[in-house]
């Protein structure tokens, strides 16, 4: 109430410091406040202090790109879940980050259990995540310093000997895929505001644009003419589109891009620099054809737009290849064809996708906000899962057995262990039972939009045992959650053996980890065995891979269970369900 209330103070702040447009800093201030009724209201309903216990101390990292909203969204979070926080704000926005702590305390969070930790990142950032009295971290910001992150935690365990959780949501490849059956006048809308609304500095901003060969002409004229109404100038105008960039680094490094892009012989459109904005670090916005999604390099932040052409039948690789980039936030899809959106969504991996609409601006609880692979570990902000990981237990699941949907590997292998007489069979149903498997969920949104939110399998997880009992338990958990199990060839290997075909394809083995790509480990172990498991996943290339470690003699006791729900990804779709406008016949174009 008393951020609503002091709205324009809050943003003045904004402006000033961040730089960005009266319309963006509303909208800064809004979700800040979404987020902080968002996790009370959650807290409130089904929060005790006797079946959620908080993890203790909690370290946030944000970036300056959303410099209240993503700040108090973190703050919030760890508050509602029982912890005390010290945030660390981006260097470059510590103003507003300090107004907002200054505006928590004055509404009755207790002193002393939130603190503001303002200065560098390699200094002061690396200095808490570093301390052993940090229980948790969460970051937003580049993949980059999330992978350091990983790599000083993965050297201590928390108290209860856990691995240290790290909340990381990183950067985007975004791309948006329109064919011949979209309306161009709302692509060339969506693709303006998904690309150059403040200044392209969203995580996730549009980055390559893929329109259909039959189109691209038309709507690559039409977005050109279009770029030409943006009006890139000071912020606290109002009729400003486009603001400057973060600093004068950012804008030598988008700059150098643009230039060494139209070296290399890229057809570049690029609006002039009106005479207002001489002096300041503006960067107008950019179009660079591309030919290959390959042929984009890492995450260029600012409003740079690609545009790349593809023929129809080859839709499928293009999906394909953008899956290739190895990020996996926010995906868009322009169509009219609904078999086209059922098969472009079901094969992209992106963790938000937006059909028919823009590909920016997430809504706190109705599109909850995140990634996969190297755009993060998820949970989502915003989402029904993310205060679950500020906890060090819990004893109710959140969604237990709300899928009601049993994978037939997971049946099969629960065959298996019932015809061996194995111990693990009671445990193993409980975990089928248990499984959010095939999870979805409508959430509230505007007329004319449709909002799900689903859980799916997050791919293939390895294993790592040193009991027959675990590895049962560890396979049951994969493939109860969909996924594929991996089992490392350190465990006893005996549990595999004679498997049959229908499960051979659902369980393998891999003699040496260090050459297979997983997306989830389980282990069973803890202490030094623990921490040597951390180092070796934080020393791996890629995305950051997520591990669950219970010891021998809590999983056979049954004290503790793996989390199903961080063996699935998330994933939020909006569709604009007003878009095809006012002829339905077009819907039935095959
Ligand atoms: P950044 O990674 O440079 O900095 C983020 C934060 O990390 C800052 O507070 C910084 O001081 C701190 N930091 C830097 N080095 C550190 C270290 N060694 N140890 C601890 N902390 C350290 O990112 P940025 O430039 O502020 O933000 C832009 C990036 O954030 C982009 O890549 C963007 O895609 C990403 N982002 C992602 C999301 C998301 O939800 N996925 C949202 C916003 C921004």
């Amino acid at each position: 109430d008393m951020m609503e209330a002091r709205m324009a103070v809050l943003m003045a702040l904004i402006i000033r410091e961040a730089g960005k447009s009266c319309a963006n800093a509303v909208g800064e201030v809004r979700e800040a406040v979404d987020f902080l009724r968002y996790y009370a209201a959650q807290v409130e309903r089904s929060f005790t202090n006797e079946t959620h216990r908080p993890l203790g101390c909690v370290v946030c990292i944000s970036p300056w790109n959303f410099p209240l909203a993503i700040f108090t969204g973190q703050v919030a979070a760890a508050l509602a879940a029982g912890n005390a926080v010290l945030a660390k704000p981006a260097e470059e926005t510590p103003l507003i980050a300090a107004k907002a702590v200054a505006m928590l305390l004055e509404a009755g969070v207790p002193h002393g259990v939130l603190h503001l930790l303002p200065g560098p990142g390699a200094s002061v950032g690396h200095a808490l995540v570093k301390d052993r009295r940090a229980n948790g971290v969460m970051f937003t910001g580049s993949t980059e310093v999330a992978r350091l992150i990983q790599r000083e935690l993965a050297a201590r365990t928390n108290p209860d000997g856990k691995p240290v959780p790290l909340v990381a949501e990183t950067g985007g490849q975004n791309a948006l895929v329109a064919d011949s059956s979209a309306l161009p006048e709302q692509v060339v809308g969506d693709v303006l505001q998904s690309a150059f609304d403040s200044a392209g500095q969203r995580c996730s901003a549009l980055r390559v644009l893929c329109l259909q060969d039959d189109i691209a002409d038309e709507v690559l004229a039409r977005l050109n003419e279009a770029l030409t109404e943006l009006s890139l100038g000071r912020p606290d105008e109002l009729a400003t589109d486009v603001g400057p960039v973060i600093s004068a680094e950012a804008m030598k490094t988008i700059a150098g891009y643009i230039d060494a892009m139209r070296a290399a012989g890229h057809a570049v459109t690029q609006l002039p620099v009106p005479d207002g904005c001489a002096h300041g670090t503006f960067v107008p916005p950019t179009v660079i054809e591309i030919n290959a999604v390959a042929e984009l390099s890492g995450e260029v932040f600012g409003p740079v737009l690609h545009v790349l052409r593809f023929r129809r039948d080859r839709l499928e690789r293009l999906i394909d290849e953008i899956n290739g980039t190895g990020y996996a936030l926010t995906f868009g899809l322009h169509t009219r064809i609904d078999e086209t959106i059922e098969r472009v969504t079901r094969r992209i991996a992106a963790g938000n996708v937006y059909v028919n609409r823009n590909i920016i601006g997430a809504v706190v609880g109705v599109q909850p906000f995140g990634g996969h692979g190297l755009s993060g570990t998820g949970p989502k902000a915003g989402g029904p899962l993310y205060l679950h990981r500020l906890l060090s237990a819990v004893s109710d699941p959140p969604f237990a057995g709300a899928g009601r949907q049993v994978a037939s590997a997971a049946r099969l292998w629960l065959d298996r262990l019932t015809a061996s007489g194995s111990r693990a069979v009671a445990i193993c149903d409980e975990i089928i039972r248990m499984s959010p498997l095939g999870m979805v969920q409508e959430l509230p949104g505007p007329v004319g939009e449709r909002n799900r939110y689903l859980l799916r399998p997050r791919g293939d997880v390895l294993c790592v045992a040193v009991t027959p009992f675990g590895l049962e338990v560890q396979i049951s958990a994969a493939l109860a959650t969909g996924n594929r199990a991996i089992v490392d060839g350190s465990s006893p290997l005996s549990v595999l053996h004679a498997l049959p075909v229908e499960l051979a394809e659902h369980i393998s083995m891999a003699r040496s980890r260090a050459h297979v790509r997983f997306d989830a480990v389980l282990l069973e172990g803890d202490g030094d065995v623990q921490r040597q498991l951390a180092g070796e996943l934080a020393a791996r290339p890629g995305p950051i891979v997520v591990m669950q470690a219970i010891a021998s003699d809590a999983l056979a006791e049954g004290r503790e269970r793996y989390r199903l729900e961080w063996l699935l990804k998330e994933r939020s779709i909006s569709i604009n369900t007003a878009a095809a406008g006012g002829n339905a016949s077009l819907m039935s174009i095959g």
